[in-house]
């Protein structure tokens, strides 16, 4: 088959697919009516047509009719108009066609992937999808393992669900089988490593003690027989890290932040430092969390520097669980694979930008991507920049054999291949689930290979379009308003397709005239000021505050000639945040029309502004 052609794979901006799109919806549309009617052709219809005549039924009908078009009315009102470039916002732009359609189609079956029962077809959909996953992820296939959630905040929470069982499976061994662990104190036995703690497992299994250790770890016996120690997560985590750590017992307390450096990515030798410090009290780490793809500025974290930091301190007799937020991110590593999923060299990875001068990625951004397989288990979503509706988030572990640890009914799990899609419900967070979402994804990842000639090739049209984005606000010259002149910053360089900015009037230095300014944009450029569908250029926000990020933002403030000791007092910068998903922006020719026409809006909203103050 020849390259996917970007321009056939979603409705459009100006719905230039139409008729594809309509043609596929009614001929799916009819497949199902057509099952439906095809089930024991032997039973007679129920509703008759003396039944259409009566008047209630008429009535019905107009209800029906009223309804829906209330519906439609007010989605249309009040929507994000993601799938055109003047949407530069979340993590949002067009989904892909096949995988709504197949949402659409899905739906009609309403499958419930909870139990295989209620969805034969889907949850196995749901599972070549997790291992799908699990292969671009780098993980060996016949050893990972991974699902589709409700989104990132629930595979994060299994995350910790799963890291804060193992690790309080080694205690447990030593209360049911102490000759397995004979010489080693408690604190060896809270700081070794995942592997090595599932090796256990299996020997406990052989023993036929399984369940009895199961019963004695935290799932048996609770938090309070234990101290599992501290989750390190960056500064730019995520809040459902927050959530995570109060709904699995772990307690907020036990959360501590890694500062970021000015490029937001963690600082690896302030991780060090916590690790060692908290050792040196005796405190055990439950996991350390790495990001790719920070959900406020898209930063990576050098993922190969923390795997490479654990390595050495399991040497030291220091383990931890190690688990990567890629929620955002994680889809860009299909940049770097090649058909047969072989990470490809760094070089061969930019001459595949339209633009190789833009030297993406680089070396730190490589290496990052190339190290996640090192990972114990990785947070992706589908619904982010796998361009699928929602709701989807996935899950993969490395090594399935710690689903046992987690699951319900079925023990053993991990040793019964052909069992595994069965009762999906035994072993994730949750209950009954939408069979549709994990139909749409992997009718996404049939069409578009997860590598550099499938996703990869959208991802790198989001990348390049940035990097146009980057380089404009970069090269903006001084906008003059009336008698005041303004100058626009970028936050960092973008690692993939996220780009913070913000405005000043120039010779301003104080920065709560710059964070009312910007206030004042992001005001007019989102759902306050106005109907959405009217708005000329639709941007998200974040605010870094001084108590979360400390002195990271503080180079971005000095860029405008504010001052250091603005920081201390005001202790907080508002950035506008643009996420480009939009194939689109990466033509030239494309990206000059809405720049020029972004500019123009930014000159009304800058004036606007500066009358109101
Ligand atoms: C979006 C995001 C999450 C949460 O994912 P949801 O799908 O919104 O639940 C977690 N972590 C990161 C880094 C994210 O960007």
């Amino acid at each position: 088959m020849s390259k996917t052609n970007l321009n056939a794979l979603f409705l459009g901006p100006k719905s230039e697919n139409k008729r594809f799109f309509s043609e596929m919806l009614r001929f799916l549309m009819e497949d199902h009516i057509s099952w439906r009617e095809n089930f024991h052709p032997e039973d007679p219809p129920l509703i008759t047509p003396e039944e259409h005549d009566h008047a209630s039924f008429q009535d019905t009908l107009q209800k029906t009719r009223e309804v829906l078009v209330d519906l439609a009315g007010r989605l249309e009102m009040s929507s994000n108009p993601w799938f055109s470039p003047r949407y530069l916002g979340h993590m949002n732009s067009d989904t892909i066609m096949a995988a709504n359609l197949g949402y659409m189609l899905a739906l009609l079956y309403n499958p419930n992937n909870c139990a295989y029962e209620g969805s034969p077809a889907t949850t196995e959909l749901e599972v070549e999808a997790g291992l799908q996953l699990a292969r671009m992820l780098g993980y060996d296939p016949d050893k990972a393992w991974g699902h589709i959630t409700s989104g990132g905040t629930i595979a994060n929470y299994e995350a910790i669900w799963v890291a804060r069982n193992l690790k309080s499976i080694p205690l447990a061994v030593k209360k049911v089988s102490p000759d397995l662990v004979s010489s080693m104190s408690d604190w060896e036995l809270l700081n070794q490593s995942p592997g090595w703690i599932l090796d256990l497992m299996d020997r406990v299994k052989a023993e036929g003690c399984f369940e009895e250790v199961r019963d004695h770890s935290i799932r048996g016996r609770g938090m309070s027989e234990f101290q599992m120690g501290k989750i390190l997560v960056p500064q730019s985590k995520h809040y459902s890290w927050n959530k995570a750590a109060d709904i699995l017992g772990i307690g907020l307390q036990n959360l501590q932040f890694v500062p970021v450096k000015s490029d937001f990515r963690m600082d690896i030798k302030a991780l060090a430092h916590a690790i060692d410090q908290n050792a040196a009290q005796r405190i055990p780490i439950l996991a350390v969390i790495g990001v790719v793809g920070s959900t406020e500025e898209g930063a990576v974290d050098n993922i190969h520097e923390i795997a490479a930091l654990r390595d050495t301190c399991t040497a030291k007799g220091i383990s931890f669980y190690f688990h990567i937020d890629a929620a955002y991110g994680g889809y860009a590593r299909t940049v770097f694979l090649d058909d047969q999923h072989r990470f490809l060299d760094r070089n061969e990875v930019i001459k595949k930008f339209q633009r190789p001068d833009l030297n993406w990625p680089c070396i730190d951004l490589y290496r990052a991507f190339k190290a996640i397989p090192q990972a114990d288990s990785v947070t992706i979503d589908p619904h982010k920049l796998g361009y699928i509706p929602y709701s989807a988030g996935g899950f993969v572990l490395k090594d399935k054999r710690v689903l046992d640890l987690i699951s319900y009914f079925a023990a053993y799990v991990s040793g019964q291949k052909d069992e595994m899609p069965g009762l999906l419900g035994s072993y994730i967070m949750e209950g009954s689930k939408p069979g549709a979402a994990a139909a749409a994804v992997w009718t996404a990842h049939e069409l578009l290979a997860l590598h550099q000639d499938g996703y990869g090739e959208i991802i790198r049209c989001g990348i390049e379009g940035t990097a146009n984005f980057f380089q404009a606000l970069r090269d903006e010259p001084p906008i003059t308003i009336k008698n005041d002149r303004f100058m626009v910053e970028p936050l960092i360089r973008p690692d993939l397709n996220m780009v913070d900015f913000a405005f000043n009037r120039i010779g301003n230095v104080d920065l709560n005239e710059m964070n009312r300014l910007n206030q004042a944009i992001y005001n007019e450029s989102s759902f306050r000021g106005g109907p959405l569908y009217a708005n000329e250029w639709i941007a998200s926000k974040t605010s870094l505050n001084r108590r979360e990020y400390g002195e990271a933002p503080l180079p971005f403030i000095e860029k405008f000639g504010v001052p250091t000791s603005q920081w201390e007092h005001v202790g907080e910068v508002f950035v506008l945040r643009s996420t480009v998903m939009t194939p689109y922006l990466m033509k030239p020719s494309v990206f000059e029309e809405y720049h020029h026409r972004f500019m123009q809006t930014m000159r009304k909203r800058l004036s606007k502004a500066v009358t109101q103050f």
